[in-house]
C-alpha cells in the first residue's frame, strides 16, 4: 500500500461534544503521523470551495453553514484541522470514521459512535477526512500553508510578496 496523506477536520459538533480527544485517541490507533495541526474558524469562503463538489445539492447551504460554524454559538464555531500522512492514510482514516450518514455508520466507527443526524435533516458527523488521495492534496492545499506542514509534501515555491500581519505588541 502507499504512503498517503489525508485531511481530518474535526468538524464544529465534535468540538461542543468535547471529542477532540476520543477522536484523537481513535486515530492514533492507526500509527498515522501527524504533519499539520490547526484549530481554525472556517469562512464562508473556505467552506464553499471544500464542499464545491456538492453544490447543487439540497443540503448544500446547510452543509456550508455546518461546518463553519455558523449554527452553533461561540466557543464552538471552530474545527480543528489535522494533516495525517502514512501507509493508506486516507483508507485507514475512512474506515475508522465510516459512513457518511452517521444512522447507517458501522457501530463501531468515529461516526457511529458520535454522529447523529439532525431535525434538519443534517448529518452531523463529526470528523470530515479525505476521500481518495487526490482530493487530499486538493484539501491540504486549500486548509493549509506549507509552512504549516511539518514536512515537504507536496511541490512548493518560493516568492517574494507583501503582505500586511498581525504580530505581538
Ligand atoms: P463525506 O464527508 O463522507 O466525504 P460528502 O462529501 O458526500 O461525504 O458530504 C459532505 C458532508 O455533507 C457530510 O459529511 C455530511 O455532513 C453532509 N451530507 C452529505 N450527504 C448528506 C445528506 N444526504 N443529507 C444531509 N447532509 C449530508
Amino acid at each position: 500500500m502507499a504512503n498517503t496523506k489525508t485531511l481530518v477536520v474535526i468538524k464544529p459538533d465534535g468540538i461542543k461534544k468535547s471529542l477532540t480527544g476520543n477522536i484523537l485517541t481513535r486515530l492514533s490507533e492507526t500509527k498515522l503521523r501527524i504533519l499539520g495541526a490547526k484549530v481554525l474558524h472556517v469562512t464562508r469562503e473556505l467552506a464553499e470551495k471544500h464542499y464545491a463538489h456538492l453544490k447543487g445539492k439540497p443540503f448544500f447551504e446547510d452543509v456550508v453553514k455546518y461546518i463553519s460554524g455558523e449554527v452553533y454559538d461561540e466557543p464552538y464555531r471552530r474545527v480543528l484541522a489535522l494533516v495525517y500522512s502514512g501507509e493508506d492514510a486516507v483508507g485507514k482514516v475512512r474506515k475508522l470514521a465510516g459512513a457518511t450518514n452517521p444512522e447507517e455508520a458501522d457501530a463501531s466507527s468515529i461516526r457511529g459512535q458520535y454522529g447523529r443526524i439532525t431535525s434538519t435533516g443534517i448529518f452531523e458527523n463529526v470528523l470530515h477526512c479525505s476521500a481518495t488521495p487526490e482530493e487530499a492534496e486538493v484539501e491540504i492545499k486549500l486548509w493549509f500553508e506549507p509552512d504549516e506542514i511539518i514536512e515537504n509534501i507536496y511541490p512548493t515555491e518560493t516568492k517574494e510578496i507583501k503582505v500586511k500581519k498581525r504580530i505581538w505588541k
